[in-house]
Protein backbone atom coordinates (compact mmCIF):
# COMPACT_ATOMS: atom_id res chain seq x y z
CA UNK A 1 0.00 0.00 0.00
CA UNK A 2 2.97 2.40 1.31
CA UNK A 3 4.49 1.71 -1.64
CA UNK A 4 1.57 2.42 -4.08
CA UNK A 5 0.76 5.98 -2.47
CA UNK A 6 4.30 6.71 -2.99
CA UNK A 7 3.92 6.00 -6.91
CA UNK A 8 0.86 7.65 -7.42
CA UNK A 9 2.18 11.16 -5.16
CA UNK A 10 5.24 10.41 -7.63
CA UNK A 11 3.02 10.71 -10.70
CA UNK A 12 0.89 13.33 -9.74
CA UNK A 13 4.09 15.62 -9.09
CA UNK A 14 5.47 15.16 -12.47
CA UNK A 15 1.68 15.89 -13.82
CA UNK A 16 1.11 19.01 -11.56
CA UNK A 17 4.91 20.44 -12.73
CA UNK A 18 4.70 18.96 -16.71
CA UNK A 19 1.45 21.50 -16.62
CA UNK A 20 2.83 24.06 -15.10
CA UNK A 21 5.66 23.82 -17.91
CA UNK A 22 3.50 23.72 -20.24
CA UNK A 23 1.56 26.68 -19.39
CA UNK A 24 4.70 28.12 -18.78
CA UNK A 25 5.76 27.77 -22.20
CA UNK A 26 2.43 29.16 -23.75
CA UNK A 27 2.25 32.04 -21.91
CA UNK A 28 6.08 32.72 -23.35
CA UNK A 29 4.97 31.95 -26.76
CA UNK A 30 1.94 33.89 -26.39
CA UNK A 31 4.56 36.89 -25.14
CA UNK A 32 7.01 36.03 -28.27
CA UNK A 33 4.25 36.52 -30.69
CA UNK A 34 2.98 39.46 -29.35
CA UNK A 35 6.63 41.35 -29.02
CA UNK A 36 7.06 40.34 -32.66
CA UNK A 37 3.82 41.29 -34.79
CA UNK A 38 4.33 44.70 -34.80
CA UNK A 39 1.37 44.76 -37.02
CA UNK A 40 -1.61 42.35 -37.63
CA UNK A 41 -0.71 39.17 -39.70
CA UNK A 42 -3.57 39.24 -41.42
CA UNK A 43 -5.59 36.49 -42.95
CA UNK A 44 -3.58 33.98 -45.42
CA UNK A 45 -3.97 34.80 -49.16
CA UNK A 46 -5.37 32.45 -52.24
CA UNK A 47 -2.98 31.09 -54.63
CA UNK A 48 -3.93 33.14 -57.53
CA UNK A 49 -1.31 35.53 -57.13
CA UNK A 50 1.04 33.68 -54.90
CA UNK A 51 2.40 30.71 -53.86
CA UNK A 52 2.83 28.65 -50.43
CA UNK A 53 1.78 30.34 -47.65
CA UNK A 54 1.71 34.15 -47.68
CA UNK A 55 -0.47 36.35 -45.23
CA UNK A 56 -1.72 39.63 -45.60
CA UNK A 57 -3.03 42.40 -43.45
CA UNK A 58 -3.92 45.36 -45.93
CA UNK A 59 -3.11 48.34 -43.09
CA UNK A 60 -4.01 51.70 -45.05
CA UNK A 61 -5.52 51.65 -48.62
CA UNK A 62 -6.12 55.09 -49.60
CA UNK A 63 -4.06 56.24 -52.79
CA UNK A 64 -1.04 54.14 -51.82
CA UNK A 65 -1.58 50.68 -50.33
CA UNK A 66 0.50 49.67 -47.41
CA UNK A 67 0.20 46.17 -46.14
CA UNK A 68 1.81 43.73 -44.18
CA UNK A 69 2.87 40.58 -45.72
CA UNK A 70 4.57 37.26 -44.79
CA UNK A 71 5.96 34.52 -46.11
CA UNK A 72 6.52 31.34 -44.96
CA UNK A 73 9.19 29.26 -46.60
CA UNK A 74 8.69 29.18 -49.73
CA UNK A 75 6.00 31.20 -49.88
CA UNK A 76 6.58 34.01 -52.78
CA UNK A 77 4.65 35.92 -54.87
CA UNK A 78 3.87 35.72 -58.86
CA UNK A 79 5.77 37.59 -61.30
CA UNK A 80 3.71 41.20 -61.37
CA UNK A 81 4.32 44.97 -61.28
CA UNK A 82 3.53 48.34 -59.69
CA UNK A 83 2.62 50.66 -62.36
CA UNK A 84 3.08 53.50 -59.36
CA UNK A 85 6.23 51.61 -58.01
CA UNK A 86 6.75 50.38 -54.82
CA UNK A 87 8.82 50.29 -51.67
CA UNK A 88 9.58 47.35 -49.29
CA UNK A 89 10.46 47.62 -45.54
CA UNK A 90 11.86 44.17 -44.52
CA UNK A 91 11.10 44.17 -40.68
CA UNK A 92 11.13 40.53 -40.31
CA UNK A 93 13.53 37.00 -40.93
CA UNK A 94 15.38 36.63 -44.45
CA UNK A 95 13.89 36.74 -48.40
CA UNK A 96 14.32 36.95 -51.52
CA UNK A 97 13.65 39.92 -53.85
CA UNK A 98 14.45 39.20 -57.98
CA UNK A 99 13.51 41.84 -60.83
CA UNK A 100 13.14 40.44 -64.19
CA UNK A 101 16.37 40.15 -65.88
CA UNK A 102 18.18 40.58 -62.66
CA UNK A 103 20.36 38.01 -60.30
CA UNK A 104 17.82 37.31 -57.66
CA UNK A 105 18.78 39.62 -54.22
CA UNK A 106 18.91 38.20 -50.76
CA UNK A 107 16.85 40.55 -48.28
CA UNK A 108 16.80 40.83 -44.77
CA UNK A 109 15.36 42.66 -41.42
CA UNK A 110 15.98 46.43 -42.01
CA UNK A 111 16.29 46.30 -45.66
CA UNK A 112 14.41 48.81 -47.89
CA UNK A 113 13.74 47.90 -51.36
CA UNK A 114 12.85 50.56 -53.97
CA UNK A 115 11.09 48.67 -56.85
CA UNK A 116 10.45 51.51 -60.10
CA UNK A 117 7.19 51.77 -61.94
CA UNK A 118 6.28 48.69 -64.05
CA UNK A 119 9.23 46.59 -63.09
CA UNK A 120 8.04 43.20 -63.42
CA UNK A 121 9.44 41.42 -60.21
CA UNK A 122 8.59 39.06 -56.92
CA UNK A 123 9.19 38.79 -53.66
CA UNK A 124 8.94 35.99 -51.08
CA UNK A 125 11.10 34.03 -48.42
CA UNK A 126 14.26 31.42 -48.65
CA UNK A 127 13.44 28.28 -48.88
CA UNK A 128 14.23 27.41 -45.10
CA UNK A 129 13.37 31.10 -43.46
CA UNK A 130 10.12 33.04 -43.67
CA UNK A 131 9.87 37.34 -44.46
CA UNK A 132 7.80 39.84 -43.40
CA UNK A 133 7.44 43.26 -45.36
CA UNK A 134 5.66 46.40 -45.37
CA UNK A 135 4.82 47.01 -49.05
CA UNK A 136 4.20 50.44 -49.98
CA UNK A 137 2.27 50.50 -53.53
CA UNK A 138 2.49 53.95 -54.32
CA UNK A 139 -1.05 55.02 -56.10
CA UNK A 140 -2.55 51.76 -55.75
CA UNK A 141 -6.09 52.56 -56.04
CA UNK A 142 -5.47 54.26 -59.46
CA UNK A 143 -3.28 52.15 -60.80
CA UNK A 144 -3.57 48.72 -59.23
CA UNK A 145 -0.73 46.01 -59.55
CA UNK A 146 -0.93 43.66 -62.59
CA UNK A 147 -0.30 39.89 -61.91
CA UNK A 148 1.85 37.45 -63.90
CA UNK A 149 2.87 33.93 -64.10
CA UNK A 150 3.74 31.91 -61.05
CA UNK A 151 7.35 31.81 -60.15
CA UNK A 152 7.71 27.79 -60.51
CA UNK A 153 9.16 25.34 -57.98
CA UNK A 154 12.04 25.02 -60.68
CA UNK A 155 12.44 28.32 -61.68
CA UNK A 156 12.74 29.65 -57.66
CA UNK A 157 15.25 26.65 -56.75
CA UNK A 158 17.22 27.61 -60.13
CA UNK A 159 17.37 31.28 -59.04
CA UNK A 160 18.03 30.79 -55.34
CA UNK A 161 21.02 27.90 -56.48
CA UNK A 162 22.92 31.39 -58.12
CA UNK A 163 23.02 32.57 -54.16
MN1 LIG B 1 5.84 43.81 -55.55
Amino acid sequence: MKKTSAITLGILTLLIFSCQEKSFQNKENQLAEKQEMLFPKGEKVPNDKFTGTVYQSILSDEGTRVSNVTFEPNGRTNWHNHPGGQTLLVTDGVGYHQEEGKPVQKIKKGDIIKIGKNVKHWHGGTDVESMTHIAVSIDHEKNPSQWFEAVSDEEFKNEISKK
